[in-house]
C-alpha cells in the first residue's frame, strides 16, 4: 500500500485505514494488523559480512610474516612445519573471529535493550506502548523530545517542529502542519508528513501511522540500516599505533640479528627462520582481540549496574572522568514530591503527610477548613487543572502517572477534600501550552460550566509567573495590587528549607482564545505558592562522597531556584558549611553577564548552577573543558542535546529522558540515579586497569621469548625455541592465561585514586620495569635450563621442551601476580576470579599434551621430559612469582611512605 499520503485529506486517510481521530484503532484490530504486518522494526543489515570479518582477521603483520615462513618451509621441504604454521594461522583467525563476534553480539543486544515508547490512542484510551508494536492506522500523539516512531500523516499539530537530519541531513528543524500538498512536492518538503527516526524538537502533534518497519522512508535508505557498533576507541587506536611502533622495532631487531648471524657464518636459511622466530615471539598478536573483550565485559558489567553504553569509547572515558555535572531533580533527589507549604492571600499553611497517599491535612496552627478561604481554593484548583498527571490507587500504594511535580499538586488538593476528577470534568481543558524548561511555566485554558466563562491557569517558577501578574487574590477572591517583594520573601523562606516552589496565577476571559506565550504575558491574577519537598537520594549522598575520594568533582546543574538548590546541595554534601557561598553557587542570570574568561574560573569554583537554561549547560561544559577537565554531563530534555553531545560523556535519563536526549547521549541511566553514574565510573576504571594488566602480562611473555632467541643468535648457539614453538607459547598464553584477566573484578582502592589522565602513557615506569624484570627471569630460566639439560646429556628436543615449558609454567605464576597492579593474589582473594584457575589448568594440560603426545612431539619438535625437569621448571615459576611479589610490596611500601611524607609537607 503505497499512496501519496501528502495529497489526501485527513478524512480520506482515516477511512483508508478504518481508524478514528478520537478513538484510534480498536485494540483487537491493532492486534490483527500486528500479526499481519509484523513489528515496527528495521531489519538490521550488517556493515560487513561474516566472511569479510573473517578474512580481515588475516590482515595482520604477524600473518604476513608467518605466510613468508610457510613459503620458506615449503621451499626447504619441511612440510610438517609448514602445515603446523598454517594451522596456527587459521586457528588464530578463528579465535579472533569468534571473540569479535561475541563482543559485537553482546553490544548489539545491549543497544536493543533501549526501547522507544510511543503514546497511542486505541479503543479510545491513551496509552504508552513500545514503538515496536505500532501498526498502520494507529493514532500517535507526539510532543517535543519524542522520536517519530513510524511514517505518519499529521492530523493535528501545534507549533510542531521536526529535526529531520537523520533523513535529509538538514540540521535545522522543519515546521509541520496538516495541510494538503500537491503530488509533485518532494520528500523533504512534505510538511504534512512525519518520517520515522526523525525527532520532535518543539510543539505537539497527532498523526496517523501510514507505514511501519522496512516500509518507512528510512527503511528504504539502506545505508542507514547498518548496525553502527564500532569496536574502536581512543585507547584501541593508541594501542594499534603502539603495535605498529613495536612492529618496526621488532623488524629492526630481526634484521640486526640476521646480520650478526651472517657475520658469525651461519646459513641464511637457518637465520631466516631464526629471524622469523624472533618476530613471531615478540609480536603481541592477542592484544587487539583481548582489549575488545575487556571493553565488552565492561559494558556488560555497567548494564548490570543500570547504565547502558551507547558508544563504546565512553567505557574508557568514564575511567578518566574528572567532573560529573548532574541534574538535581530525580538524579540527586528522589523525584518524590510532597507539597508541604502553601502561601496565598497573605497567609501561610502547612500540609501534613508524606508521599502520594492523599492522607494529611492543611493546617494553620490547627486543622483548617479550606473551603472557607476562596483564595486557597483557587490555588489548589489551579494545581489540579494546570496539570497533566494522574493519581492512581493500587492495592498497596498510591502512584503518580506523569511528572511528580504535578502529581504532588493533585495529592495536596485531595488532602483538602477537593474531588479532582469532578473538578476536571466540570472545567474541561480547551487548550494548553506544555511545560518547557526554557519558559519555566505551563498554561491551560478551561471552560467553566458554572460561570460560562473561560479561565486560563498558569503555573511555573516564581520569576516567570510574577512578571506576568499585576494583582493578587485576597481571602475573598478579590484582586488587590500585588506586592512582589513580599512574595519573594515567602519564596526564599520556603526555598531555604530545600522546598521546590511553584507559583500560580489565573486570567478570566469571556471568549475562548488559542493560548500563545504573548496573550498571557500580563495582567494575570496571582494566586499563591505551593512548596514541595523532594528528599535527596541516600545512595547519591554516598556516591558523592565516593567521587570526592576518587578525585572527581560533582556539580549540580538545575533549573530550580538557587536557594532550593543550595539547601539540597548542602544536605547532600556538595557544598560544605565553610565554603564561601558566593562562589559555590551561581545562577543562570549571573552567567549571562560573565565573559568567557570569567566563565573559566567561575565554572571551576561553583558547585551549584541554579536557574540554568539548557543553552547555558553547553557553555558550562565548554568552559570546564577549557580547564582540561573530562566532563560527564546529565540531561533529559530536547534542549539538553547539544550539551550532551559536547560533554566527554553525555548521560541521558532512561525513565524521564526524552528520546532526543537519549539519542545524543553516550550512555543512558536506566534508573535515573546519580549512584549509577558513580558505579559506571568505577567500572570504567576497572576496564582501564584490566587492559593495563593484560598488556603488562602479554608484553613480558613476548619480551622473554624474544630475548631467548636474540641472545642465542648473538651468542651463536643453538636456538632454544623454534618458530613453531614460539607460536605455540604466544597462542596459549594469550588465549588461556591473558584472557582470564579480562574477567578480573575491580580491585580494592580503585576509587581512592585520582582519575587516569587520558594523556598519560598506558604503561607507566613501574609497569615497564616489571615487564623487563619478568622478561629477564624468563630468559634466564629458559636459556639456563636449556643449556643445563644439554650438558646433562639431554637431546635437543628434550632441552627445547624444557625451555618451552618454562614459559608455560612461568607465565602461569606471573598471571597470579598480574591480577593486580598493587596487591598480592592472596589479598585479592585467591579464588575471586575462577577463570584464572581454569586458564592455568588448561595451560598445564596443554603443556602435558605438548610434551607427551606423540603427534604433538612430531608437530612441535618436542620430546617427553622427566619429573625432575618438571621440578626445576616449577622452581623457576615459583621464583618468578616470589620476586614479582617482593617488587610489588616494596613499591607499595614506598608509595605509602611517600603519601605519609606528602601529608606532613602539607
Ligand atoms: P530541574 O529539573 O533542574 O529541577 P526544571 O527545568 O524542571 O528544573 O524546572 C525549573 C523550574 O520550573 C522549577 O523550579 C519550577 O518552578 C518550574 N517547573 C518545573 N516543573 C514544572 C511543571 N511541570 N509545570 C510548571 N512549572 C514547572
Ligand atoms: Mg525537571
Amino acid at each position: 500500500m503505497k499512496k501519496h499520503w501528502h495529497t489526501l485529506n485527513e478524512q480520506d486517510i482515516l477511512k483508508i485505514f478504518s481508524s478514528d481521530l478520537k478513538e484510534g484503532l480498536r485494540a483487537d484490530e491493532a492486534q490483527n494488523r500486528y500479526k499481519k504486518y509484523g513489528p515496527n522494526l528495521l531489519s538490521v543489515k550488517k556493515t560487513k559480512s561474516a566472511l569479510m570479518r573473517f578474512l580481515s582477521q588475516f590482515n595482520q603483520a604477524l600473518v604476513y610474516i608467518l605466510l613468508a615462513a610457510i613459503v620458506i618451509k615449503i621451499y626447504l621441504g619441511a612440510y610438517v612445519d609448514a602445515s603446523v604454521i598454517f594451522g596456527v594461522v587459521l586457528l588464530n583467525a578463528i579465535i579472533g573471529f569468534v571473540q569479535e563476534n561475541k563482543a559485537l553480539n553482546a553490544l548489539a543486544a545491549l543497544s536493543e535493550s533501549l526501547v522507544t515508547m510511543s503514546t497511542v490512542v486505541r479503543s479510545g484510551k491513551k496509552q504508552q506502548i513500545d514503538a515496536k508494536g505500532l501498526v498502520v492506522g494507529d493514532i500517535v500523539l507526539l510532543q517535543s523530545g519524542d522520536k517519530v516512531p513510524a511514517d505518519m500523516r499529521i492530523l493535528a499539530s501545534r507549533e510542531l517542529q521536526i529535526d529531520e537530519s537523520a533523513l535529509t541531513g538538514e540540521s535545522l528543524p522543519v515546521a509541520k502542519t496538516n495541510t494538503i500538498l500537491p503530488q509533485e512536492v518532494s520528500l523533504a518538503d512534505r510538511t504534512n508528513m512525519l518520517y520515522s527516526s526523525t525527532f520532535v524538537t518543539y510543539g505537539t502533534g497527532v498523526g496517523i501511522v501510514v507505514a511501519t518497519g522496512d516500509e518507512t522512508e528510512i527503511g528504504h535508505i539502506s545505508k542507514l540500516l547498518n548496525d553502527a557498533t564500532v569496536l574502536e576507541t581512543p585507547l584501541t587506536r593508541k594501542i594499534s599505533k603502539f603495535s605498529h611502533l613495536l612492529l618496526m622495532v621488532i623488524l629492526f631487531l630481526a634484521t640486526v640479528t640476521f646480520a650478526v648471524g651472517l657475520w658469525h657464518g651461519n646459513s641464511w636459511e637457518e637465520l631466516f627462520m631464526a629471524s622469523i622466530a624472533l618476530s613471531v615471539a615478540m609480536i603481541p598478536e592477542g592484544l587487539p582481540a583481548v582489549m575488545t573483550i575487556i571493553l565488552a565485559i565492561g559494558v556488560a558489567r555497567m548494564a548490570k549496574r543500570n547504565t547502558i553504553i551507547r558508544h563504546l569509547p565512553a567505557v574508557e572515558t568514564l575511567g578518566s572522568t574528572t567532573i560529573i555535572c548532574s541534574d538535581k531533580t530525580g538524579t540527586l533527589t528522589r523525584n518524590e514530591m510532597t507539597v508541604q507549604e502553601l502561601y496565598c492571600a497573605d497567609e501561610k499553611f502547612t500540609v501534613t503527610g508524606i508521599g502520594y497517599a492523599p492522607k494529611g491535612e492543611i493546617q494553620q496552627e490547627k486543622t483548617y477548613d479550606t473551603h472557607t478561604n476562596q483564595a486557597l481554593l483557587e490555588l489548589l484548583k489551579a494545581g489540579v487543572l494546570c496539570n497533566d498527571s494522574v493519581l492512581k490507587e493500587s492495592k498497596e500504594s498510591w502512584n503518580i502517572e506523569g511528572d511528580p511535580t504535578e502529581g504532588a499538586l493533585l495529592v495536596c488538593a485531595k488532602k483538602a477534600a477537593i474531588d479532582t476528577d469532578a473538578l476536571r470534568s466540570d472545567m474541561p481543558r480547551v487548550d494548553a501550552i506544555p511545560f518547557e524548561s526554557q519558559y519555566q511555566y505551563m498554561a491551560t485554558l478551561h471552560f467553566d460550566k458554572e460561570s460560562n466563562k473561560y479561565i486560563i491557569y498558569i503555573k511555573g517558577s516564581v520569576e516567570s509567573i510574577t512578571q506576568r501578574c499585576s494583582t493578587f487574590l485576597n481571602t475573598n477572591a478579590k484582586p488587590v495590587p500585588l506586592n512582589k517583594s513580599e512574595i519573594f520573601m515567602q519564596v526564599e523562606a520556603m526555598a531555604e528549607k530545600g522546598l521546590r516552589v511553584l507559583a500560580f496565577a489565573r486570567l478570566i476571559i469571556e471568549r475562548a482564545v488559542t493560548l500563545e506565550h504573548e496573550n498571557i504575558s500580563q495582567n494575570l491574577e496571582f494566586l499563591g505558592l505551593q512548596g514541595m519537598m523532594d528528599p535527596p537520594r541516600e545512595e547519591a549522598i554516598v556516591s558523592i562522597k565516593a567521587c570526592k575520594t576518587a578525585g572527581i568533582n560533582v556539580k549540580m546543574i538545575t533549573g530550580d531556584h538557587a536557594l532550593t538548590a543550595t539547601a539540597i546541595a548542602r544536605q547532600m554534601g556538595l557544598i560544605d558549611a565553610e565554603q564561601n557561598k558566593k562562589s559555590a553557587v551561581i545562577t543562570g542570570s549571573e552567567l549571562t553577564y560573565l565573559t568567557d574568561e570569567e566563565m573559566l574560573t567561575s565554572s571551576k569554583n561553583a558547585s551549584v548552577f541554579a536557574r540554568v537554561t539548557p543553552e547555558q549547560k553547553l557553555r558550562i561544559v565548554e568552559a570546564l573543558q577549557k580547564n582540561n577537565e573530562i566532563i560527564a554531563m546529565t540531561g533529559d530534555g530536547v534542549n539538553d542535546a547539544p550539551a550532551l553531545r559536547r560533554a566527554d560523556i553525555g548521560i541521558a535519563m532512561g525513565i524521564t529522558g526524552t528520546e532526543v536526549a537519549k539519542e545524543a547521549a553516550d550512555m543512558v541511566l536506566t534508573d535515573d540515579n546519580f549512584a549509577s553514574i558513580e558505579a559506571a565510573v568505577e567500572e570504567g576504571r576497572a576496564v582501564l586497569e584490566n587492559i593495563i594488566k593484560f598488556i603488562g602480562f602479554i608484553l613480558a611473555t613476548n619480551l622473554g621469548e624474544g630475548l631467548v632467541i636474540m641472545v642465542a643468535i648473538l651468542a651463536n648457539v643453538t636456538l632454544p625455541i623454534l618458530p613453531v614453538q614460539a607460536l605455540w607459547i604466544n597462542m596459549t598464553a594469550a588465549v588461556f592465561l591473558g584472557l582470564a584477566l579480562a574477567f578480573e573484578p575491580q580491585e580494592p582502592g580503585l576509587m581512592q585514586k585520582p582519575p587516569h589522565a587520558p594523556s598519560a602513557p598506558i604503561l607507566r615506569k613501574e609497569m615497564l620495569i616489571r615487564i623487563f624484570l619478568v622478561g629477564i627471569m624468563l630468559l634466564g630460566g629458559s636459556f639456563g635450563l636449556f643449556e643445563l639439560s644439554l650438558t646433562h646429556g639431554a637431546s635437543l628436543e628434550e632441552a627445547r621442551t624444557v625451555a618451552v615449558n618454562i614459559f608455560a609454567v612461568g607465565e602461569s605464576f606471573y598471571l597470579l601476580d598480574s591480577r593486580s597492579l598493587r596487591f598480592s593474589a592472596f589479598r585479592l582473594g585467591l579464588f575471586k576470579n575462577p577463570w584464572i584457575w581454569i586458564g592455568i589448568f588448561c595451560m598445564i594440560s596443554a603443556s602435558v599434551a605438548l610434551t607427551y603426545l606423540p603427534v604433538m612431539n612430531k608437530m612441535f619438535h618436542t620430546a617427553p621430559i622427566s619429573l625432575n625437569d618438571w621440578g626445576s621448571i616449577f622452581a623457576v615459576g615459583v621464583l618468578i612469582y616470589v620476586i614479582v611479589s617482593i617488587e610489588k610490596t616494596i613499591r607499595q611500601l614506598r608509595s605509602n611512605t611517600n603519601k605519609e611524607k606528602n601529608k606532613y609537607d602539607k
